[in-house]
């Protein structure tokens, strides 16, 4: 039974971990730590919401919690900058007001954001650099480099007299990433020598074998692929990826090809980056429209969609939709990106209209050239990490629970003392041989709709979620004072039959008849009485509808009285 948020009371002489989102979905990360009646929140990302929430494209924490104690929030630091762990910030910082702390290519990537949020530019960005310790109340954190598919990842040391806690962020342990140097093996190995009391780390392929392997090949196989192609050539990959970018641009270069790039956040981020001083060797980036100048077999273009996004780049080209690039046979699409859990379906719907218009599409996995590394490390990895920080307890985070489970077996299988699977809202206690669960608190998701932020319980999102099945039928009804019709009912169907097809109406004339019938058969109290009326016509449409459809409509009854 999880307490109330109001209701949590925590010792202040103990240091405590909560995750608030993150630990058993994708995305949505936001981590919370107590110590002397003071707080520190790692992250504040934002998730994509699936069917079962119709109408709405991205899912965020609900704030709630801290926004309650923001006065005892000493800061919010953010590990890196995928959606996943900043893109929740703009909106959600006017309820927590709280000072940011980031390095320099996170702060560039959210001080764009939060151009859009007029009442988050007053936050207070704070750039940190690698090995740097900021004073956060009673907790010292440390910024650790470590190597990730975003420049400028860090892992978090948090130190304080009841012991040291790795936050890892996300991390790999690429030997030759293409910008930024490997993780700091050394850093970590001399936390290992003083001592770590717990673990708290990325999840996410920690059901997978081996080693990611590194960004260095990615840009060989990319080079391989390309050499490969005779036609144009289209690259999709997370805008974020500034290292991918520069592999493809590298890939392009070693066969004479040009480079554009198009959608907006992938200009976005290319400008965050160039501010950060990288991309700086590239050769320059043909301009979109100078494009169609170059013979086919010099094209490269760079796009963003490797989710399926219907709005993105990839998912108009493969409609036919963007003029400046038509592809059809020939031509080349590269998927340089692994499906989020969740998006196949809208991913294989682009890939369909690709093929279909005899584009040959490439995409990782069915290609004996590698084309993509993932960001997170794989269970060799994690097992280095263990022997360098050798922490006293592991809490896997970052995962479906499958994700945090496979961590939490990887551990033990490494003889790591102690392992605490969360949920979102447990409350763990981290203490030298006395760490555990001791309690657990009520979390939220909220969902973004175009114009508000609401519960993703809320009963907008639930009716929605039914219609989908239901249809809906309208009735209005005017009946005077004594409960006789004075005009004809008018009725209408949403999503239960073809208007155009003359049989399938007739079930709306069915329904008017069903209507007069049951109003020939009530009694005259019954018929002054709006309530009673109102249910009667209710129950008898849904259930004629069931006899006719099997499925039960959403009805509404609207009774008039003149
Ligand atoms: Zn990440």
């Amino acid at each position: 039974m999880a307490r109330t948020q109001e209701e949590l009371q925590l010792d202040p002489q103990d240091l405590h971990f909560i995750p608030m989102g993150g630990s058993e979905q994708f995305g949505v990360n936001f981590n919370l730590y107590a110590y002397q009646g003071k707080w520190l929140a790692i992250d504040l990302g934002i998730g994509f919401a699936d069917h079962r929430i119709p109408g709405v494209d991205i899912l965020m924490p609900d704030p709630a919690f801290m926004e309650a104690r923001r006065h005892e929030l000493e800061g919010l630091i953010v590990t890196h900058a995928h959606e996943d762990h900043v893109g929740a910030i703009p909106y959600l910082w006017p309820r927590l007001k709280c000072p940011v702390y980031c390095t320099a290519f996170t702060a560039a990537v959210l001080k764009r954001k939060i151009e859009e949020h007029p009442d988050s530019r007053k936050m207070e960005i704070n750039v940190v650099e690698p090995g740097e310790i900021v004073d956060l109340g009673p907790f010292k954190a440390r910024f650790i480099h470590v190597a990730h598919s975003i420049p400028q990842t860090c892992a978090v040391v948090i130190e304080t007299p009841e012991g040291r806690v790795v936050h890892s962020g996300d991390w790999n342990l690429d030997p030759a990433p293409v910008v930024d140097a490997p993780t700091d093996e050394a850093a970590l190995q001399d936390l290992g020598q003083d001592g770590v009391l717990a673990y708290i780390g990325d999840s996410t392929n920690c059901a997978v074998d081996g080693r990611t392997g590194s960004e260095a090949d990615a840009e060989k196989g990319l080079e391989e692929v390309f050499a490969t192609c005779k036609g144009r050539i289209v690259v999709t990959t997370f805008s974020s990826n500034i290292g991918r970018m520069q592999s493809i641009c590298k890939a392009a270069e070693a066969n004479g090809r040009s480079v554009t790039v198009i959608g907006r956040s992938m200009h976005n981020m290319i400008a965050a980056a160039r501010e950060c001083g990288y991309l700086g060797n590239m050769r320059p980036f043909v301009d979109e429209r100078d494009m169609e100048d170059l013979p086919a077999d010099q094209q490269v273009y760079i796009v963003t969609g490797s989710q399926g996004e219907a709005r993105a780049a990839l998912s108009k080209i493969s409609r036919g939709d963007m003029s400046s690039v038509r592809l059809g046979k020939g031509d080349t699409v590269i998927f340089s990106a692994r499906p989020i859990p969740g998006n196949e379906k809208e991913i294989d719907t682009v890939k369909n209209n690709l093929v279909a218009g005899g584009v040959h599409v490439v995409s990782p996995g069915e290609t004996p050239h590698t084309i993509h590394i993932s960001g997170h490390p794989c269970r060799d990895e994690v097992a280095d990490m263990y022997r360098w920080v050798k922490p006293e307890l592991v809490i896997p985070v970052h995962g479906e629970r499958m994700q945090l489970e496979a961590q939490a077996d990887l551990a033990r299988k490494c003889q790591i003392g102690q392992v605490i699977v969360p949920g979102n809202g447990s409350v763990i206690k981290l203490k030298k041989g006395a760490s555990a669960i001791i309690d657990h608190i009520e979390t939220g998701i909220l969902a973004l709709e175009s114009g508000r932020l609401i519960d993703m319980d809320h009963p907008a999102i639930r009716e929605r979620r039914k219609l989908q099945f239901t249809g809906v039928v309208h009735l209005t009804v005017v009946l005077n004072a004594r409960g006789d019709l004075v005009a004809d009912p008018e009725l209408t169907t949403i999503g239960l039959i073809d208007s155009e097809d003359e049989d399938e109406l007739r079930l709306e004339d069915d329904l008017l008849d069903e209507v007069s019938d049951i109003l020939g058969d009530m009694e005259r109290g019954d018929l002054k009485d709006d309530h009673a009326v109102h249910e009667e016509l209710r129950i008898g449409i849904r259930r004629h509808v069931n006899l006719v459809l099997r499925v039960k409509p959403k009805t509404t009854v609207h009774v008039i009285r003149v």
